[in-house]
């Protein structure tokens, strides 16, 4: 049965037309931008709204949602993201089963509502509080996501390889649920591809050494082999922090970009996520590789992380694609128009990222938000053109926030100044899981997670080491 969607505006090439339909086949899969008047078994209006293409949310860890507004206090979290990542092993180390279903399901549902059609899941939480794994070893990733598709959230599961704390630490208790050794992780990743629908179009894996400090670089070679055999994704934390560039100086006298690059494990399957403290040298090594960058501004900015090269990257033609991390705020618009408010502010003038390639600055915020993330993950989405996905969203022209409106103004206006107010259906596959903004489960989502959250924070408060 085919489906054409006909709102007021389409946002296809680049551009908003009006007088066109997104046609979307019995598969899911986009079958063309055709006219207004062409026959299909259904058709959906959509008056006075305009319909973009899905955000790929490509950078998450699902369970952090349970630390937003716990963490903002020296009293509890310490001064920096070493003190605040013993709030986030609270949260770890607190959930059954059941509850990192809970969790999940609320951090998606959220995603949902701000308009993301697939999320690069993050996964590190494998065994018991204990250690101890579960009869499965795949319980705790299962349990994401099945999360992913009660919501209706296009997964791609990167699964995590956590070794040891880092160079020369010992472990710390607070990753017990984290660790395995390389060929645990391996048999675990196998069993998981065998027991997932092959060709499935919702949920789909990767492979995620987590960083050279928790995966030394024998183990890291022998992963990303592994998952080059197996034609997966490969996703890992690198440079996020200065402590971590100076450890690996330590132990391999180099920093993790330009160590990496040198060992010749970056490609075009390959996305670093963060990649703030790198040199300009950094840059062009890994604009050699074809790799992406994951950038993560609204958590990088709450962590004090740092600030992405974002411009020097850019001109490199490294991609960027966008994370919502920690879930500090799910709003990928934010995270889009961050990436420029930050080097606004580092140099004193506006629109930095504008013109690089002569592409505008709103379409190359969009693209990070959509088809640079869909890159990243290997699916075919975050663009409105046949046989992508049918993953979109629709937005209320008359939003207060992007009320009023010029043609050649529209895309900028909703870059920079649209709230996620202004989000009313949202579609995965063609099929609408948001209407109206509001999802069918959102009651129950809601109401399970708050009990989760009860659960979780009972004690009070974490104090910082
Ligand atoms: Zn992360």
């Amino acid at each position: 049965m085919t489906i054409l969607y006909r709102p007021d505006l389409l946002f296809a090439d680049g551009r908003f037309v009006s007088d066109a339909g997104l046609r979307v086949a019995e598969d899911g899969n986009i079958s063309a931008i055709a006219r207004s008047d062409t026959p299909s078994d259904t058709v959906v209006d959509l008056p006075g709204k305009a319909l973009l293409p899905g955000f790929v949310n490509v950078h998450s860890h699902a369970f952090q949602r349970l630390i937003r507004g716990r963490s903002e206090s020296r009293v509890i979290s310490g001064k920096d993201f070493w003190s605040w990542r013993n709030t986030m092993y609270h949260a770890a180390a607190s959930l059954d089963p059941q509850q990192v279903y809970d969790v999940a399901r609320m951090a998606f549902l959220e995603m949902t509502l701000a308009g993301t059609t697939t999320v690069g899941e993050f996964h590190y939480l494998h065994t018991e509080p204990s250690g101890q794994p579960y009869d499965d070893p795949n319980l705790l990733s299962k349990q994401v996501i099945a999360a992913a598709r009660s919501v209706g959230i296009r997964i791609v599961l990167l699964r995590c390889a956590y070794l040891r704390s880092g160079f020369e630490l010992p472990r710390d208790p607070g990753q017990a649920r984290f660790f395995e050794t390389t060929p645990e992780f391996l048999a675990n990743m196998e069993a998981l591809i065998q027991e997932t629908p092959a060709g499935s179009s919702t949920v789909r894996l990767g492979v995620a050494p987590h960083s050279i400090r928790a995966v030394p670089l024998d183990d890291l070679r022998e992963i990303a082999a592994w998952a080059r055999s197996k034609k997966l994704p490969i996703h890992m934390h690198m440079a996020e922090q200065v402590a971590e560039n100076e450890a690996c100086l330590r132990e391999y006298g180099a920093t993790p970009v330009a160590l990496l690059a040198n060992a010749g494990l970056p490609g075009p399957d390959w996305t670093a996520v963060h990649a703030i403290h790198i040199t300009a040298d950094e840059i062009a090594a890994l604009a050699n590789t074809g790799a992406t960058i994951c950038s993560c501004p609204t958590t990088e900015r709450n962590l004090g992380d740092g600030i992405l090269a974002a411009d020097d990257v850019m001109r490199k033609g490294i991609r960027i694609g966008l994370g919502s991390d920690s879930q500090a705020q799910i709003d990928p618009l934010e995270d889009a128009r961050e990436l420029d408010y930050h080097l606004r502010l580092q140099h004193q003038q506006r629109a930095i990222l504008d013109q690089i390639d002569g592409q505008s600055l709103a379409t190359r915020l969009l693209d990070c938000a959509t088809v640079n993330g869909a890159r990243a993950l290997a699916v075919p989405s975050g663009m409105l053109s046949p046989n992508n996905y049918a993953d979109f969203f629709t937005i209320d022209l008359r939003d207060p926030s992007i009320a009023g409106h010029a043609a050649a103004d529209l895309l900028p206006l909703i870059v920079f100044g649209m709230n996620r107010t202004a989000i009313r259906d949202v579609a995965v596959n063609g099929k609408l899981i948001v209407r109206d903004a509001r999802h069918p489960l959102q009651d129950e989502i809601v109401s399970r997670y708050a009990e989760a959250h009860a659960k979780v924070w009972r004690d009070g408060r974490v104090a910082a080491q």
